[in-house]
């Protein structure tokens, strides 16, 4: 069903040169920020039951115009090197957009997860990072992979002890990766992040009237249509955080199929369902679509791609009704896709900003590990000794009294789990305005996507500036 001789990178480059037109950078300089710095691609064996496997893995440096680099690792039957380069150069632009001062990468290792055992990925990890270990392709200061699609906090362990071990004595070690577990050095917060950050985004935009009033829709979260492609890490936590935001979720897509009510799912009573069974489908009280491609075609009023690149193209994106379409993963609409949903006028909320809340995150958790302290563990009684002198002010004053409930509320200093959600909120909003204010200023910018590339290529193109190299 995709589009043909499809290239990821080719579209990441084709959406560049897109938004260079609207910049009057040195040509020399684009071509600096469009190519792939440094790209490792490597075979290394392993012994699977009694045989042994030659595994194909990758790890891509897109830019380094600020150190670290910074990218998640994805494990996929369908992982190459094209799909590293894209994912890696997407990174450069989504952490300049957010600012968060890495340059971009990304990791990935051509395997099918379901066809290993844990002990088996824990092998091929711990080898892949030996790897990057081996040509100084990972460290706090050098690059930090992260989770991505097929990976987790469990992978992140084993590439932390595998680096520690091999790095005895290095007293940043802990900030070698991000994405681990909370007693591993991880941040409160991280699990939720790119998920949280999609809803962020998307309630900015459904927030602006401006915007709403261009699209026919009322303003606000509150009753909005979800249809979710992917039910993963991303996907579930986009999904949950729209359902506590008063959405309905409409439809969800999975590997296996997909299903739909107009009344709403359930989405935690979906993942238990999915658990029990091995499926989404037949979950009580909903229907079941023939093809899982059919839900991407649901009349709704955001359509959430949470799965993998390429899933709207040419061949179905004249079908697509949604009025936004959020893009949860990376790449999930082809140019042809993106041409076809400006003229039918969907909003299009690009992946290269809208799922930066994991990068802005593993940011902080980086900063955690680097400073050797929780946040929220210098202040948190401070403020709470204050909140109460103030408190016991105003009662003084005024001469009433709070209850117990509203006391707790009013003293309460802030938990590493409070700090880490605003800064990921206010990330996510200042983030969603500025490319606003960037695709105002210009209006012949036909798109949003088109506004976030010129934003994050003033932003790289001003660093270059800044180390003096360019004229
Ligand atoms: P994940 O492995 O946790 O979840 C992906 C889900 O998609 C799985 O449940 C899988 O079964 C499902 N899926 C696969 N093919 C499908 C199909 N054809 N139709 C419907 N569902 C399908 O991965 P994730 O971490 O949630 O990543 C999802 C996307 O988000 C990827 O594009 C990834 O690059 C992007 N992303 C992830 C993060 C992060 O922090 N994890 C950050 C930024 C971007």
């Amino acid at each position: 069903m995709s589009d043909q001789k499809y290239s990821f990178f080719g579209d990441v480059e084709k959406n560049f040169e897109k938004a260079a037109a609207f910049t009057s950078w040195d040509p020399g300089l684009l071509e600096q920020i469009k190519q792939c710095n440094a790209v490792y691609r490597m075979h290394f064996p392993v012994k699977i039951g009694d045989k042994l496997q030659v595994i194909k893995a990758y790890r891509v440096q897109h830019s380094h115009h600020k150190t670290p680099c910074k990218g998640g690792i994805r494990f996929a039957p369908n992982v190459n090197l094209d799909e590293v380069m894209a994912l890696a150069a997407l990174m450069t632009f989504k952490c300049a957009i957010v600012n968060v001062p890495f340059g971009g990468a990304k990791g990935g290792i051509t395997i099918d997860t379901r066809q290993y055992s844990a002990y088996d990925l824990e092998r091929i990890t711990r080898r892949y990072t030996a790897e990057l270990i081996k040509k100084n392709f990972i460290g706090p200061g050098v690059d930090v992979p992260a989770p991505d699609y097929g990976t987790g906090e469990k992978e992140m362990s084993w590439i932390l002890d595998t680096y520690s071990s091999m790095r005895p004595g290095e007293i940043d070690a802990l900030a070698c990766v991000t994405g681990k577990p909370v007693t591993q050095g991880g941040v409160r917060g991280r699990r939720e992040a790119t998920g949280l950050g999609v809803f962020y985004g998307l309630r900015e935009i459904c927030n602006t009237e401006e915007i709403m009033n261009r699209l026919g829709l009322p303003k606000g979260v509150k009753n909005k249509r979800i249809v979710i492609q992917g039910l993963g890490n991303v996907g579930y936590h986009a999904a949950k955080s729209f359902q506590e935001g008063g959405a309905r979720i409409i439809g969800i897509a999975e590997y296996e199929g997909a299903i739909w009510n107009t009344e709403g799912l359930n989405v935690d009573e979906v993942v238990a369902h999915r658990k029990q069974t091995k499926s989404i489908l037949n979950f009580k009280g909903a229907n079941n679509f023939e093809k899982n491609g059919e839900a991407l075609e649901m009349d709704c009023d955001i359509l959430i791609p949470a799965a993998l690149e390429n899933v709207i193209n040419k061949s179905n994106a004249s079908r697509i009704k949604a009025r936004i379409i959020g893009e949860a993963a990376n790449g999930p609409l082809s140019p042809e896709a993106d041409e076809e949903c400006l003229k039918k006028g969907i909003l299009v909320v690009p992946d290269m900003y809208l799922n930066a809340g994991g990068v802005t995150v593993s940011y902080f958790e980086w900063l955690k590990n680097l400073s050797h302290v929780r946040y929220g563990r210098m202040e948190k009684r401070f403020a709470e000794n204050l909140n109460g002198q103030i408190l016991e002010q105003i009662e003084e004053l005024t001469g009433k009294k709070v209850n117990a409930t509203e006391r707790d509320l009013i003293l309460r200093g802030p938990d590493e789990i409070d700090l880490v959600r605003s800064g990921l909120e206010e990330t996510m909003i200042a983030a969603t305005r500025e490319i606003m204010e960037v695709w105002k200023n210009n209006p012949k910018i036909p798109d949003m996507r088109t506004a976030a590339y010129v934003l994050a290529i003033d932003k790289v193109a001003t660093s270059y500036n800044e180390l003096g190299i360019f004229p």
